[in-house]
């Protein structure tokens, strides 16, 4: 098995002078930063997203199409252990509620 999988729960400092939340600073039990935890989390988000993709009518648009797995990112604040809802779009709702949900996530901090 390539690259292995840390059993660490990573509680990453979003308050100064550790970090922020736009900028969380390293895992305080293990030292990951969030960067490299992001780029591993997304290399499995892209391997489930294909890999659970299936044919079906998409609940945004109605059409029947190709489906993938989408789930809201994780953002800083995010419960350890909570799950968001998962739900399957067709490719095109899945762009849009993917920049939806960045789009909310940088006016929040922009509003901070
Ligand atoms: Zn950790
Ligand atoms: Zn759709």
């Amino acid at each position: 098995m390539p690259g292995t999988v840390s059993l660490c729960k990573h509680r990453f400092p979003i308050q100064p002078p550790l970090g922020s939340l736009g900028r969380p600073g390293d895992c305080s039990s293990c030292g990951a930063t969030w960067d490299a935890v992001q780029a591993e989390l997304q290399r499995q988000t892209e391997a489930l997203i294909v890999g659970s993709s299936h044919d079906g009518n998409c609940p945004d648009c109605t059409r029947r199409r190709r489906l993938f797995r989408f789930q809201p990112f994780d953002k800083p604040w995010t419960p350890i252990g909570f799950e968001e809802p998962v739900t399957f779009l067709c490719i095109d709702c899945w762009n849009t509620a993917t920049e939806a949900d960045h789009d909310g996530f940088n006016s929040l901090l922009g509003a901070l």
